[in-house]
């Protein structure tokens, strides 16, 4: 058989340096590769694996859809399609919306844009998101991405997209002393860059209501902030939630946190809507965004947009996190995993700041210095140890995602609490004995 690492082109890595184990199977937060060795799943793959691996209920209904009908167009109807709408529209509190599928992410981030400047009468209409940010690497989503590893691929400007700075309170680009000032002064902002804009001019604001993988935690006052700010200049806010949602922030959707003063005019889901059993996307539309646009052509839409297969798999991924109570619990263990972080990073100096924590999602970020925050290593580059971390994880059973000076912890909401904090035991040992100068 021809080794993967000869044949494959692999995303965001050297194509030389590629040299995974290949994955044989998994169930609940484990996977295990060819040579029977197991690895506890501290990211839950792509922060998309929320349910779990193999979750039976999804395999099952994945299963039935696929005996009874794989495939069918929209242009003709298919019962999972229509019931995860309506599940999905009840989640949300979008009464009265419509709900668009797509394959992943990225398109529904780009549909979401498309939708707002049709139904806002904006054609071309700006759209602002952040530095640091990440939507997908489509090319219109790599535009809207405030991402240094893709910026040179592509003009934001181009496609009419503004970048705004991160509210990123620990080190705040606004010069902010508390969380709650960088929140105020980053949200505050926006409506200043709307206003630069004009308007008229823009079509939305798109953005993530609390956490991404870029390891920026939205302070809590910005989000219902920012929906101010853009409700008052007739401008649409979309939230991002295709990492948040399902779970991942303690909530079905993390903006529902902030309850209506959080409510976008339109969503954008993928990841956990199938637990990655299959892939989708969708966006999210409310009922006032989806009226404007039921008497007109959408010119959109790609051939797999809506497959029965997947729609069938993320029916079933709903009910599994309502039957097993998947979002209180990641809200419970996701405060118990702060507060052993914190309480880490009283015992190991390089930990330089802890957040998240509001589901199993966390961040801890790494410093050479406390006192003047210098990072182990310039954003968005990888500190060798960084590396070193990763290897030795994997050698302890452990599969952790690393990112820049940032360790991601978001292991699937299955986790049994004795494992997670056993991963956490680990991690400390590597942060505490490994060398960051
Ligand atoms: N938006 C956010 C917040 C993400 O984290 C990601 C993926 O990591 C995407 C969009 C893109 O999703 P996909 O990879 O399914 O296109």
């Amino acid at each position: 058989m021809t080794l993967e690492r000869e044949s494959v082109l692999h995303s965001w890595c050297v194509q030389a340096e590629w040299n995974a184990p290949t994955v044989a199977g998994g169930e609940g937060a484990f996977f295990w590769d060819e040579q029977g060795r197991r690895y506890l799943d501290m990211s839950s793959l792509a922060e998309c694996a929320n349910l779990g691996h193999q979750h039976p209920a999804v395999v099952r209904a994945i299963r039935e859809q696929a005996e009874r009908l794989c495939f069918v167009t929209a242009a003709w109807g298919a019962e999972p399609r229509a019931r995860l709408a309506e599940r999905l529209l009840e989640k949300s509190g979008f009464e009265g919306g419509r709900v668009f599928f797509t394959l992943g992410g990225a398109d529904a981030n780009e549909h979401a844009v498309k939708f707002a400047r049709q139904a806002g009468l904006k054609p071309r209409g700006w759209v602002l998101t952040r530095d640091r940010s990440y939507h997908g690497a489509s090319y219109a989503a790599m535009a809207l991405s405030g991402d240094a590893r893709v910026s040179h691929q592509v003009d934001a400007a181009d496609f009419h997209v503004d970048h705004v700075p991160p509210p990123y309170a620990y080190r705040c680009p606004f010069g902010s002393a508390s969380d709650a000032e960088c929140a105020e002064r980053s949200a505050r902002h926006v409506g200043q860059a709307i206003d630069a804009r004009g308007g008229d001019e823009v079509a939305a604001v798109l953005m993530e209501p609390d956490a991404g993988t870029n390891g920026i935690v939205a302070p809590d006052g910005y989000w219902p902030r920012l929906r101010e700010e853009t409700a008052s200049r007739g401008v649409y806010l979309i939230a991002d939630e295709v990492m948040s949602g399902f779970g991942r922030c303690g909530e079905w959707f993390a903006w529902q946190r902030h309850g209506e003063a959080g409510r976008p005019d339109l969503m954008t889901l993928a990841k956990g809507l199938t637990g990655a059993h299959l892939p989708l996307g969708a966006v999210v539309l409310s009922r006032e965004v989806a009226s404007r646009l039921e008497h007109e052509r959408l010119e959109t839409g790609l051939t797999y947009c809506g497959h029965p297969l997947s729609c069938a798999a993320g029916l079933a991924a709903v009910q599994a996190y309502e039957d097993d109570g998947l979002v209180e619990r990641s809200r419970a263990l996701g405060a118990r995993m702060r507060a052993e972080l914190e309480a880490m990073q009283g015992r190991v100096p390089v930990i330089g700041d802890v957040r998240g924590g509001h589901g199993l999602f966390a961040v801890v970020e790494l410093v050479k210095d406390r006192a003047t925050r210098e990072p182990v290593s310039a954003w968005a580059q990888t500190h060798p140890s960084m590396e070193a971390l990763v290897r030795r994880g994997r050698v302890g059973g452990v599969s952790f995602a690393v990112r820049g000076n940032l360790v991601l912890l978001a292991p699937p909401l299955v986790i049994r609490e004795g494992d997670l904090l056993g991963a956490l035991t680990l991690l400390e040992r590597l942060l505490a004995t490994l060398e960051w100068s």
